[in-house]
């Protein structure tokens, strides 16, 4: 039998310009998905469309144009496909396993600090560090949820954890790179860290969490290789993978790259991002180099002794 070829993507949202940390990002998981003799796929984030736009799109592609990542199919654009995510959504009403949550963030910010204020203890809080939704609205009735819809108050779908839970118990999943504290191998997920997570909105059938599972599922993403700071994300990952009968990916958690003061880079931090670093004449090798990569004849030397171009 001849082995599934793997599947490898890279999965920004143009919301930005790319930074150093999305170089790195884009050119270990090209560069596991050449040596693997795997497909690379682009994915497009942009289910938020009020903050995406078509420029930062043709930024992100010509920046990796220049880094020299090429894809193998045209990009997914995730505006393109709310159908497959509100069908996602729809499937885990039907086992009644999303309810609709009229507290807003701003309202469960608030009701965590009068709590803590309170009580004298604090409120528990996500991976993250949001607040964990109170699930006030949980056990509502149909009846008060439909009078409150029909209303128009604004909602939120999410999950009904613990019921998700005993659906879909004892998850885990396979890891080849680490956690920020360093654990690999097999990881066993805990989603319950996230409460009630937001899998969509009235006026967006979708969250993240919900658009890239679905999407790593339709396009048969073995590998998804991205950046630490989604290594608890995953627990809710497999979850929601278990739920829609989604196979698993292997996941490859890298380090991020920070700047000088230590901190994870944003998309606002305009010195490090490729177009201006581009701008002040900086090579594909340079960029290499800035993020601790071998420089690309070295790789493919590497590559073809065998040896791990990537770390
Ligand atoms: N779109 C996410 C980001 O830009 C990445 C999602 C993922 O790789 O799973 O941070």
């Amino acid at each position: 039998m001849t082995p599934t070829k793997a599947v490898f993507r890279f999965a920004p949202s143009p919301n930005g310009e790319l930074h150093l940390g999305h170089a790195y990002s884009a050119l270990l998981n090209h560069a596991m998905a050449r040596a693997a003799e795997g497909r690379f796929l682009l994915r497009l984030e942009d289910i938020d469309k009020a903050r995406c736009s078509l420029a930062f799109e043709r930024q992100i592609e010509d920046d990796l144009a220049f880094l020299g990542v090429d894809w193998d199919e045209p990009p997914r654009r995730q505006s393109e496909h709310f159908a497959d995510y509100a069908a996602a959504l729809e499937a885990l009403a039907d086992e009644e396993l999303i309810y609709p949550a009229f507290m807003t963030r701003g309202e469960v910010r608030a009701f965590a600090e009068r709590f803590e204020e309170e009580e004298g203890r604090p409120w528990p809080r996500d991976p993250d560090g949001a607040p964990i939704y109170p699930g006030l609205d949980r056990h509502a009735s149909t009846a008060e949820r439909e009078k409150r819809m029909s209303e128009g108050e604004r909602f939120a779908w999410r999950l009904d954890m613990e019921r998700a839970i005993e659906c879909a118990p004892a998850l885990a999943w396979e890891e080849t790179g680490a956690s920020p504290s360093g654990d690999t191998g097999e990881i066993v997920a805990r989603p319950l860290e996230w409460g009630d997570v937001v899998l969509g909105r009235q006026d967006m059938p979708t969250s993240y969490h919900l658009a890239v599972i679905v999407d790593d599922g339709l396009q048969g993403v073995t590998d998804v290789v991205r950046g630490r700071d989604l290594f608890y994300a995953t627990s809710v990952h497999r979850l929601l993978q278990a739920l829609l009968g989604l196979p698993a990916p292997r996941y490859h958690h890298h380090p991020l790259i920070l700047g000088p003061d230590g901190r994870k880079l944003s998309k606002s931090a305009r010195d490090t991002s490729l177009r201006s670093l581009r701008a002040a004449g900086l090579a594909a090798e340079d960029i290499r180099r800035m993020v601790g990569l071998p420089g690309r004849a070295d790789a493919e030397m590497l590559s073809r002794t065998g040896r791990s171009a990537t770390g």
